[in-house]
């Protein structure tokens, strides 16, 4: 029977934006949830250390909801001090109903359509899109097993310095597209970082925090990978030579190839051109952020994603800093 109905089978975890409007709507039921998960288990003081769960005592200060004074240093302190979300004019709600359009949609969502929903402008969709990636970013990662290694030009060519040359081409060393490295286990989670340039050493800085010391690594026959893989177990394929899988390479018991990065490569070529349409340069380390931190939860239900950005909170992120010139 080729048409047999099968009940969509929904990730327990899943919630739905109906839901979700319903905590939005609530000012109240929203610093709640914010407060449980910046603060599991209770308050504390990032100043002096104080601890509510150690008997501290902390100020809630009933006429500023979100606000809270330190019983041990006396210091004020906000629901959003030292996240993406330090001195917001939104309320806790707008945020939450980004979070949960970033972080629960597939394949992203651009600027302009969060802020239409949203009912915001533009510019302030666009500066909360930016701050939510933050909230995405700066996770440390151990990539271990069998990794994969390929770069890929993403994003935009930097823009036309002032003083080019008279066709107004840049002088100099010429536009260049961002280069970015990516680093894949087999069906498992990725790292995406900016490299300066195809040599070892910019390879090397950023695979030597990243990639565990007993893993395995698969690239291409790019020269600088053969210093960069020194002291792992490093399999390559011949690309030039009309190679893509060498099965059981040199008898490792380990495909050699790297469909897993290509794979990853598609995945960055259709956010940017189907979501973002241009990604600038300067930005372009936040949207990998972005793109990383959704493919490895690609599993997990959105509670569990909307758990991990509001508890991990990101860093300040001024519009000020956004728009400075590189
Ligand atoms: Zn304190």
């Amino acid at each position: 029977m080729s048409h047999v109905h099968r009940p969509v089978r929904r990730n327990p975890d899943d919630i739905t934006f109906a839901a979700i409007e319903k905590i939005a709507a609530d000012e109240g039921a929203c610093l709640a949830l914010f407060e449980a998960l910046r603060f599991p288990g209770g308050l504390r003081c990032s100043a002096c250390g104080a601890d509510e769960r150690q008997g501290c005592g902390f100020t809630r200060h009933r006429s500023r909801p979100g606000l809270y004074t330190c019983g041990g240093c006396r210091r004020q302190f906000s629901i959003t001090s030292g996240t993406a979300m330090h001195r917001t004019r939104l309320p806790l709600g707008q945020w939450l109903r980004a979070i949960w359009l970033l972080s629960s949609s597939s394949k992203g969502i651009s600027a302009r359509k969060l802020a239409e929903m949203l009912g915001l402008t533009y510019k302030v969709g666009w500066h909360l899109c930016h701050r939510i990636r933050t909230m995405m970013g700066d996770r440390q990662i151990s990539l271990s097993g069998v990794v994969e290694i390929d770069e890929i030009y993403a994003g935009a060519p930097p823009r036309k310095p002032h003083g080019g040359g008279p066709s107004g081409v840049p002088t100099g060393r010429g536009p260049r597209r961002p280069l970015v490295l990516t680093m894949v286990e087999r069906s498992g989670r990725v790292v995406l970082e900016r490299i300066a340039s195809h040599s070892s050493a910019a390879i090397g800085r950023a695979v030597a925090p990243t990639v565990d010391p007993a893993a395995t690594i698969i690239t291409d026959t790019l020269p600088a990978y053969r210093r960069v893989a020194a002291g792992h177990e490093h399999l390559t394929v011949v690309h030039s030579a009309g190679q893509f899988v060498v099965p059981d390479a040199g008898g490792s018991g380990v495909d050699a190839h790297t469909n897993t990065a290509e794979a990853v490569h598609g995945m960055i070529r259709r956010a940017v051109i189907g979501v973002w349409h241009w990604i600038s340069q300067k930005h372009l380390d936040r949207y990998l952020d972005e793109l990383a931190w959704r493919h490895n939860r690609r599993k997990e239900g959105h509670l569990t994603r909307i758990v991990d950005v509001i508890g991990w909170g990101g860093r300040p992120l001024p519009m000020k800093h956004l728009v400075r010139p590189i």
